[in-house]
Order: C-alpha cells, then sequence, then structure tokens
C-alpha cells in the first residue's frame, strides 16, 4: 500500500422503485475504490438523468440530489484517476449520443490502446471533450454501432436496459446480484450486501449481461478460448476484506498470505503489528503462523481520506503521521514485526518504520504480504513507472535499508499463488514478473513464450 485502484461501479434494475438511492448504498460501499470524484445515471421514459461531482460520495449526494435522479434503471462510479486529469469532464458515468439517444458509460479499469484508439476516433472527426479512456470507450461504442445497423433495435432498447460487461480476461472485478425487486452488478460483493442484496455469483470473463425490468434477461460471452487473468491486487490489497472474488472469500486469502509469511520468514520477535488497516488479516495470520502475540500498536484516524488533494511526496508524508499514531508504551523496548499488504513506492512505510523506532521499538522486521512490484500496471492501478517502484532493481537488503527496517521479507510467488487458491496461469501477475496478459506496449506479453523469464 498505499497503490490506488481506478475505480468502482455498480449498476441496477429494479422494478417499481428508485434506483438511486440503491446506487448511492452501494458507491458508498466502494469508496475505498476511488475518492476522486463519483457519480450517478439513471433512467427514466427514455430520459437520462446524470449528476456528478468531485470528492466523497456522501459529499456529493444529498437528498435532493438524489429525489432528482428519476428511474428504475441505473449505473454509478467511484473514480481515482488512472489515465485522464483530475477534473469534472473525466468523472463518470459518462453520457454520450448513441444514433437513437443518449447512453451512459461507467469504467471499471484502463484501457491498453487508450492512445491508438483516441487517434482513431479524432481522424473519423469524434470530438472528445476530456481525456480519460472512458469517454474514448464510449465514443468507441457510439461510433461502432452508427456504423452497424442491425444494432439499431438495441440502441431504441438501451434506453431500458442495463448492460454490463466484463473484460475478456476478468481482469477487473464484477459480480452479480439480486436485491429485493430486482437485479444489480458491481465491482465488489460487498456493494450488493450494503444494497440490501446478495451475490450470486462472479460475472464471467467477457460476458455481456443485460439487466432489464428488475430483471436477468439475457447474457451472451465473448469468444474466448478459456484464458483469465485475475488481478492478484484485487485479493492482496484493493477489495474490501468483507468482499468475495471468484468465490475466494478475500480475507481467508489475507489471513493464509499471513500464516504463510510466519513459515517463510519467521522472526525472533516479541509483537505482531498490522499496517492498519489493510494488512490486519495477513498480521493475525503470522500472529497465528508464529506464535507471537498480536497488537494493534498503530491506530488510525478515520477521518482523515481525502488523500488525493495531497499529490506531492512531502505533502504525503506529513499526511502519514496525521494519519497513524501509535499507542504510547506498547512499542517501546519491543522487537516488531510489522506486517504490511504490499510496497509499491516505499514512501509511506518508510514513514511508518521511523514511528515505531521513535516509540521505542528495539528491532522492525518488515514482512511483506506480496511478492516484489517491480513493473507498472497498465490495467487500472497506479503504478505506473518502474523507476518510482522501491523493489524495482533493488534486493530485499536495499528495501530495508531504504525504508529503515532491520529486516524485509517478501512473500514468495508461490506462497501468493497458493494463498488465492488459483492456478498461476488464471491470475494476472504483469506487475510482480514484467510479463502481461495482454499485448501492452514496449512490455512482453506473457503468451510470447520465446522471452527469456523476468
Ligand atoms: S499488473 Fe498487477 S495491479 Fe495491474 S492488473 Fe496485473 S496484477 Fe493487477
Amino acid at each position: 500500500m498505499p497503490a490506488r485502484d481506478a475505480c468502482g461501479v455498480v449498476g441496477i434494475s429494479l422494478q417499481g422503485k428508485g434506483a438511486a438511492p440503491y446506487l448511492f448504498r452501494g458507491l458508498r460501499a466502494l469508496q475505498h475504490r476511488g475518492q476522486e470524484s463519483a457519480g450517478i445515471a439513471t433512467t427514466s421514459h427514455g430520459a437520462l438523468h446524470q449528476r456528478r461531482g468531485m470528492g466523497l460520495v456522501h459529499e456529493i449526494f444529498g437528498q435532493e440530489l438524489l429525489d432528482s435522479l428519476r428511474g428504475t434503471t441505473g449505473i454509478g462510479h467511484v473514480r481515482y484517476p488512472t489515465t485522464g486529469s483530475t477534473d469534472i469532464e473525466n468523472a463518470q458515468p459518462i453520457v454520450f449520443k448513441m444514433r437513437d439517444g443518449d447512453a451512459a458509460l461507467a469504467c471499471n479499469g484502463d484501457l491498453v490502446n487508450f492512445e491508438r484508439l483516441r487517434r482513431h476516433l479524432q481522424g473519423q472527426g469524434v470530438e472528445l471533450l476530456g481525456n480519460a479512456d472512458t469517454e474514448t470507450m464510449a465514443q468507441a461504442i457510439a461510433l461502432e454501432y452508427s456504423h452497424q445497423r442491425d444494432l439499431e433495435g438495441a440502441i431504441r432498447r438501451a434506453c431500458m436496459e442495463l448492460v454490463a460487461f466484463r473484460d475478456p480476461l476478468g481482469i477487473r472485478p464484477m459480480v452479480f446480484g439480486t436485491v429485493e425487486g430486482g437485479v444489480a452488478v458491481a465491482s465488489e460483493s460487498v456493494a450488493l450486501e450494503l444494497m440490501g442484496g446478495k451475490s450470486v455469483r462472479d460475472v464471467l470473463p467477457g460476458e455481456v449481461l443485460v439487466l432489464e425490468k428488475g430483471q436477468l434477461a439475457r447474457t451472451s460471452t465473448i469468444p474466448n478460448n478459456g484464458d483469465r487473468a485475475h488481478c492478484m491486487f484485487e485479493w492482496v490489497y484493493f477489495s474490501r476484506p468483507d468482499s468475495m472474488l471468484e468465490g475466494r472469500p478475500i480475507y481467508d486469502v489475507r489471513h493464509r498470505i499471513g500464516v504463510r509469511l510466519a513459515k517463510e520468514s519467521p522472526a525472533a520477535s516479541d509483537l505482531v503489528v498490522p499496517v492498519p488497516d489493510s494488512a490486519r488479516p495477513q498480521a493475525l495470520g503470522f500472529a497465528e503462523g508464529s506464535g507471537i502475540p498480536y497488537a494493534e500498536a498503530l491506530i488510525k484516524n478515520r477521518f482523515v481520506e481525502r488523500t488525493f488533494i495531497l499529490p506531492d511526496q512531502k505533502r504525503r508524508e506529513l499526511e502519514v503521521r496525521v494519519k497513524l499514531h501509535p499507542v504510547p508504551g506498547l512499542l517501546k523496548g519491543k522487537r516488531i514485526v510489522l506486517l504490511d499488504d504490499s510496497i509499491v513506492r516505499g514512501t509511506t512505510l518508510r514513514e511508518i518504520v521511523q514511528m515505531v523506532r521513535t516509540a521505542g521499538a528495539t528491532k522492525i522486521d518488515v514482512r511483506i504480504g506480496c511478492p516484489p512490484i517491480r513493473a507498472p500496471c497498465y490495467f487500472g492501478v497506479d503504478m505506473k513507472e518502474r523507476r518510482e517502484l522501491v523493489a524495482y532493481e533493488r534486493s530485499e537488503e536495499q528495501v530495508a535499508e531504504i525504508i529503515g527496517a532491520d529486516s524485509v521479507h517478501y512473500l514468495s510467488m508461490e506462497g501468493l499463488v497458493e494463498s488465492i487458491g488459483m492456478r498461476s496461469e488464471e491470475l494476472c501477475l504483469g506487475c510482480l514478473t514484467g510479463k502481461y496478459p495482454v499485448e501492452v506496449p514496449q512490455e512482453r506479453h506473457r503468451f510470447q513464450k520465446s522471452l527469456k523469464e523476468f
């Protein structure tokens, strides 16, 4: 931590009651996936209503605004920007013109062929207002539809429908479920539960779901030869621990990671301390696996959430001190195993290690519940530059020196894959291996067998 995910999405189709209050609750459950902006679009009697704003979901949507979002079908989005600048033009859902009317689109993830598609659209005379890839995708859909006469009926129906689709390799998550009086989709199962419903299943990679009049009207799947590449980082960090992904509870995976780390990289210590909140299950697993007592020795101030307003390094460092504070006396004279879910840039962890040392710890062994992140992500996660990554071309010893710890050990690749409980071929491990599940600019493709191992 802390890397930021691209976004969270939610969509709902109900019968006889308004969608907006449900979307609001679903978005609040997904707030951890993006805090820059949020938006809701609903449809009633062929008209589209859309409201977007900068900030947190509850700050944007008061009762009056929710009441103005009429209709039984709608979508919602929370955004952390990975492509496109920070302004309202790039907030989602994006509303765009189709041949027979308006449509709204919300997307979780990045378009890897964004630049090429953008140039193609501009070459066709399409005007792009913002610079985010979702607008590019929306315009590409509109252009495609305008060329295909047989889709006319579908466009007309789109006024009443919600179409949900998951990327063909299932890199980003999406679940389908039921709510009272309807059906819904969301980036995480917890959003369905907080809408008063429950998750039924994961949307399949490449699956298209059409939700209509409170029912799942039909499904189809983009042809794919069975390849999957679920983002390992959803289990490691992004998803809430109370969510389920591909049938695996996130909490259980994180707990197994901790138990495994205790076996792989033991440490002679007095206390296991998590970096809150995300590393708690891993730290509990480590404590169980090692028999070393667990203590919540770092307390998080829950009311400091708006990290996006602190963009530069110096401010981020200051922010850690506002966000976390050690329990007086608990760390004094103790050897500490400090558990974190992952290290991306290392800035936050360096501050935390220093804080633990200042509080009197005599030894700090850092254990990380993920292998070293050494390559960028092209699929919606804010890890773009190799040189920003603390593990890039650095050993565990060098990283320990940079963050000021006595030792640093990462979870092994086998440990990660076995803790998730899937085959490595079914996971995206691109930022760990530098081999990606789809072709990305100037990078290796994991199916390019001739390339030597990373
Ligand atoms: S490159 Fe890493 S963060 Fe990006 S989708 Fe793959 S596993 Fe997830």
